[in-house]
This record gives structure tokens, C-alpha cells and sequence, in this order.
């Protein structure tokens, strides 16, 4: 609900319009899970509200802490399907991740997240309360209260982002609100994996949020082999993504998963250069995350990684590469949720993904 939907909500129960706003700072400042815990509205109006709507419509099921400290948590929503959630501390950053389909239907060959399609588009509600749990578990593991320790978002969890903007852009209305989550647009970044049409949209609504495109490979041909359901050509991708930069003066990161022998060969550095050159963006390397159900992909060497990202930076590209993180548990986006959905793999439902190494001669 948006504010004006909670003050129908409290008026209808009964209340005043200053109540409702003391409900908001109750849930999305301090993070109230049921109506006990609004202290300060009265115990009637707080019984009227109990019986028109529930505070949060889903629930931590799993938590996957890795050894340095990531938290991937599990979460089941209303309708018993489950989505990933990851709290990433990295220095004096704490960045939350978030999910906003269950499933994906992009279907990117590397990726966990798509393996099963998409199910449904998230809620806006079910991408906040991703924010809320996570707040809740900072805390509850004695890292201080939230929301000050959460120092940035990302969207790129599971889902295409682009397709479900209007509950998207309705979320990230809720978690900027300085009377609640408090978390500004320039700490939130969005990642498509390149809709240009989608991406013009988002670019036209009212706040500005970094952008991240996940690229992968320069070449079309490669790009399609990669990330099988594209349509827009790298050039399209690319001059979409220079056109929210112009519009909207905010960073723009291109994403290349890094795939041993598949993209990271000199001649793949090469046609990124070309299209990126003079683009002041920033080329962020992921080296790929094994994924259980998909073989035939390999992680590349860290001396392969370095050699990609020298030959970018000598090609005047800014580049960083991502480290590797929660690489003892679930680290891939997607493959907690894979695992709780086919425990054992025993019953797991397959794709051809699984079934045969994806040809990239
Ligand atoms: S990498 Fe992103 S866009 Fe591709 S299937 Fe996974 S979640 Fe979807």
C-alpha cells in the first residue's frame, strides 16, 4: 500500500488521518511484523485494522550464511511460492539484494534464477518486505539497529526487473521515503539485462537510480547463444543505456558474467571495447558462479580474469571485477531457492540446460 492507501485503510478503520501515518513509521522505520507492535495507536483501532489487512504477507524460511558473512535468505510469500533475498557485507558496505519475480524468464544459460521460468511478477509489498526482513535479521544478529546499517540495494535477485516496473517503481517509492527505509536513489541500482524500450520507460519516471545492463558478450550472435529469449541487438542495448545516462546523469554499469572459453577470450575484450569505448560507464566482470543443474559452463581462471580486465583498461575502459562472495554456500542467484525447491535434485524438473553442455563451439 502506498501512503494513501493507508490512510483509507485506518480512516475506514475508524482512525485519523495522523494515525496513519504513525502506522507507516511504525512498519517501515521500525520495522513492526504485527499490530501489537504499534504501540502508540489505540488497542481498538489497532483490533479494526487486524481484521481488514496483515502488516507483512511473508516469512524467512531458510537463512545460508556463508563464511564471510553473506546471508542469503529464503523467503515464502503468501501464495507458498519462495524467493532469494542476499545481505552482502563487503567493508564499510552493507548491500541487500533483492528479487523482483518469482523465477526469471530470461533464461540466461549460466543462471539458476531461470532455470524453472518465471511463475509471477513480485508485488510491491513482497519486494519492500524483502527490505523489512532483512532489516530484521541485522538486527536480531546484533549489527545495530536498521535501517542505518543498509547501505545500498541492488535489483538483481531473480526476475527481469523491466518487466514488472510498475510495482518496481511503486517499491522503490516506499524504500526512499525519509520517513521510513530512508535509503536514497543514488544507493539503489536496477539491473536488466537490457530491454531498450523498458529501460527508455524507467528512464522517464520521476527518480533517478543507477542502472546496471547486463551485456555479456559484445557480439550478437555470442549474446543470443548466452541469453537465448534477447531480442535487442548489443547496439540497441548499449545506445538505450547511454540514453538514461544522458537523461538521468547516473551510473551506468554493463555486466559480463565471465565464462571460461566462451566470453573472455581477447577477441571477446575486443568487441567490448569497441561498442563501450567513449561511453563513460564502468564494466563490472563477474566470474561465473558453478550453478548444481548446469553443466558444461566453467568459472575461468583468476589469471584469465586479470588478463580480460588489463586488456579492457588498456582499451580505456573503467573495469572492476566482482569478487566471489558467499562461495561456500548457495553463492549463484537462484540456486537456494532451486535447492529448496528439489531437495536431493532426486525429483528435480530438468531443462535441456541440464541435460547437455550449451554449445558454444
Ligand atoms: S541472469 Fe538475471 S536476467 Fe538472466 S536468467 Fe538470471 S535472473 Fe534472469
Amino acid at each position: 500500500m502506498d501512503g494513501a492507501a493507508i490512510q483509507a485503510l485506518v480512516l475506514d478503520a475508524g482512525g485519523q488521518a495522523f494515525q496513519a501515518r504513525q502506522l507507516e513509521h511504525w512498519i517501515f522505520r521500525h520495522g513492526a511484523a504485527d499490530w501489537d507492535a504499534c504501540r502508540n495507536l489505540p488497542r481498538a483501532l489497532r483490533e479494526r485494522l487486524a481484521t481488514r489487512a496483515r502488516i507483512r504477507d511473508s516469512a524467512v524460511v531458510t537463512v545460508d550464511t556463508a563464511s564471510d558473512g553473506t546471508e542469503k535468505l529464503l523467503l515464502r510469500l503468501a501464495d507458498g511460492e519462495t524467493v532469494e533475498t542476499v545481505i552482502i557485507p563487503d567493508g564499510d558496505r552493507l548491500t541487500l539484494c533483492v528479487s523482483s519475480q518469482v523465477g526469471c524468464p530470461v533464461a540466461c544459460v549460466f543462471c539458476a534464477s531461470g532455470l524453472d521460468g518465471v511463475r509471477r511478477n513480485l508485488r510491491s509489498g513482497e519486494i519492500v518486505e524483502q527490505v523489512l526482513h532483512a532489516r530484521d535479521r541485522l538486527a536480531a544478529a546484533g549489527r545495530g539497529i536498521a535501517p542505518a546499517r543498509l547501505t545500498n540495494l541492488v535489483v538483481m535477485g531473480l526476475g527481469e526487473p523491466m518487466l514488472n516496473l510498475d510495482a518496481l517503481v511503486a517499491a522503490l517509492d516506499r524504500i526512499r521515503d525519509e520517513e521510513g527505509i530512508g535509503l536514497g536513489a543514488r544507493r539503489i541500482t536496477v539491473s536488466t539485462s537490457g530491454l531498450p524500450d523498458r529501460m527508455r520507460r524507467f528512464a522517464s519516471t520521476p527518480h533517478s537510480y543507477n542502472l546496471a545492463v547486463s551485456l555479456h558478450a559484445a557480439d550478437d550472435a555470442l549474446r543470443r547463444r548466452l541469453v537465448p529469449t534477447a531480442r535487442a541487438t548489443v547496439a540497441e542495448i548499449v545506445a538505450a543505456a547511454q540514453d538514461y545516462f544522458a537523461q538521468k546523469s547516473r551510473e551506468v554499469t554493463f555486466e559480463v558474467v565471465l565464462l571460461d572459453g566462451v566470453n573472455d577470450r581477447p577477441r571477446d575484450a575486443a568487441a567490448l571495447i569497441a561498442v563501450l569505448r567513449g561511453f563513460p560507464c564502468t564494466v563490472n566482470l563477474i566470474p561465473w558462479n558453478p550453478v548444481d543443474r548446469i553443466a558444461g559452463l566453467r568459472r575461468p581462471s583468476e589469471s584469465r580474469v586479470d588478463e580480460f580486465a588489463e586488456q579492457l583498461r588498456r582499451g580505456g575502459l573503467n573495469v572492476t571485477v566482482r569478487r566471489q562472495r558467499g562461495a561456500d554456500r548457495s553463492a549463484a542467484c537462484g540456486q537456494l531457492r532451486l535447492r529448496q525447491l528439489a531437495p536431493g535434485d532426486a525429483s528435480a524438473p530438468q531443462d535441456s540446460r541440464s541435460q547437455r553442455p550449451p554449445d558454444f563451439g
